[in-house]
């Protein structure tokens, strides 16, 4: 009996496996008969780049790429943001992919004969705009993912969402947009979305790697503003002051032992910057006031929170004891938070990875103390956010160019593998939660 119900479970099972098997090498023949194609679309997003909230070109080439593909299409989320429903024949969850479709303020210095030549007014001053950041492979890449998905509709457990989004790169002041904008604006719901996946390029790590990290990947981002309000003097009799410039000094101190004393540094990393320090205009007058610029990096929510409380009580209290006042606000402008893997899901969606990269390829890298909004989808939805490799194979990521740089340079026989990873991850996923 025992025997009879393994070879009928053995039987059963062959079907459902070699089903999502033959879909898998179909996307892995697929993915490398489009490299011209994805590599055509990013050549042209490249030559064209478009400042966040300005992807008004670039979100009608998307737009009508997934309309051509027969998905239902959402244009106008968070100004230009795009999204794209594949409803597969056969029910269950709802898997969102995400790319990020802005550009930067940067002057492309690469010989890349697609370079970009577009500049524009940026916070007064003329400035070139580059895709330097690879947000261009990121949308290439998604595109690719929805027309090889969309052929597949017919076998496909579940719903996809394609989302691409505006303004990953932070807002003017005043504007609203991103992702905090696109979730506000409902993208995660009708249908609800179960789960969230995405990818960021890497300049500095090898084409053909992936990159992942369980629970804290990106840090929290908060800006900060200080201002100490002392009294002023001339410089020369400075006892008749409250002097907020050696107030200020000692706050700058005092915050630096935040990170060497407060926190736990065999768990996570944490940075306290302050960028910008402006009082005063002459060398023998004492201001009356003192305000620094400054920014907080997490990589939990526990240590966001100690951060902020901590700068509060140095910044407050260390001007009371000089009879001055702080006034401490944090975040002051500026709030992403922690891009967060959820754990479980990443453990479990490992493998995914590790079958379409080959083990060796796929490595835990350290945590990463800049940000990124995709952070704000999962504070509502579990997601997993990895990295994919786009430097030359060979190459030395201490001297590749950096991201935002105008040397930035992106290796694009990499793409096929983050096409496969995430359609291998959003097949893996609706086919285990299905059921
Ligand atoms: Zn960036
Ligand atoms: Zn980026």
């Amino acid at each position: 009996m025992k025997k009879l119900c393994f070879l009928l479970l053995y039987i059963f099972s062959i079907p459902a496996f070699a089903q999502t098997n033959s879909l898998k090498s179909a996307i892995s023949k697929k993915a490398d008969s489009l490299q011209s194609k994805i590599v055509a679309w990013r050549r042209d997003f490249h030559e064209h780049p478009e400042l966040g909230n300005h992807e008004f070109r670039t979100s009608a080439i998307i737009a009508k790429h997934l309309k051509v593909l027969g998905l239902e299409v959402k244009t106008g989320i968070a100004t230009t943001g795009v999204v794209g429903i594949l409803k597969g024949d056969k029910p269950g969850p709802v898997v969102a992919l995400r790319a990020d479709m802005d550009a930067l303020p940067v002057t492309e210095r690469t010989p890349v004969p697609f370079a970009s030549k577009v500049k524009t007014m940026y916070n007064g001053r003329e400035t070139g705009v580059m895709h330097a950041c690879g947000h261009d492979s990121h949308m290439a890449i998604l595109m690719a993912v929805a027309e090889i998905l969309s052929s597949m509709k017919s076998e496909l457990h579940g719903t996809v969402k394609f989302i691409f989004q505006p303004a990953e790169e932070g807002l003017l002041p005043g504007e609203i947009g991103g992702a905090e904008e696109m979730v506000k604006e409902g993208v995660l719901e009708n249908p609800k979305v179960n789960v969230i996946f995405g990818l960021h390029i890497n300049s500095q790590t090898e084409v053909g790697i992936i990159g992942y990290r369980p629970g804290g990947t990106m840090a929290s981002v908060n800006d900060l503003q200080i201002i100490v309000k002392g009294r002023s003097a001339h410089g020369a009799y400075p006892w008749s002051s409250v002097d907020p410039i050696v107030i200020s000094s000692q706050i700058i101190n005092n915050l630096q032992t935040i990170v060497s004393r407060n926190l736990n540094v065999t768990e996570n990393a944490a940075v306290v910057t302050i960028g910008a320090i402006n009082g005063g205009n002459r060398s023998n007058i004492i201001p009356e006031k003192v305000e620094m610029l400054g920014t907080l990096r997490a990589l939990s929510l526990a240590d966001e929170q100690m951060l902020i409380e901590r700068v509060n009580q140095i910044a407050t209290k260390t001007a009371e004891a000089g009879g001055a006042i702080a006034e401490v606000k944090i975040p002051y402008s500026l709030h992403y938070p922690v891009t967060f893997n959820d754990p479980g899901l990443t453990m479990k969606m490992l493998p995914t990875l590790q079958e379409t990269a080959g083990t060796a390829n796929v490595i835990l890298r350290p945590a990463v103390t800049g940000a990124e909004d995709f952070s704000f989808y999962q504070e509502k939805v579990p997601g997993l956010f990895f990295f994919l490799g786009g430097m030359p194979k060979g190459g030395d990521p201490q001297t590749a160019p950096s991201h935002h740089t105008p040397d930035f340079y992106i290796d694009e026989s990499g793409f096929a593998l983050g096409v496969k990873a995430l359609c291998n991850l959003a097949l893996d996923y609706m086919d285990s939660n299905s059921k």
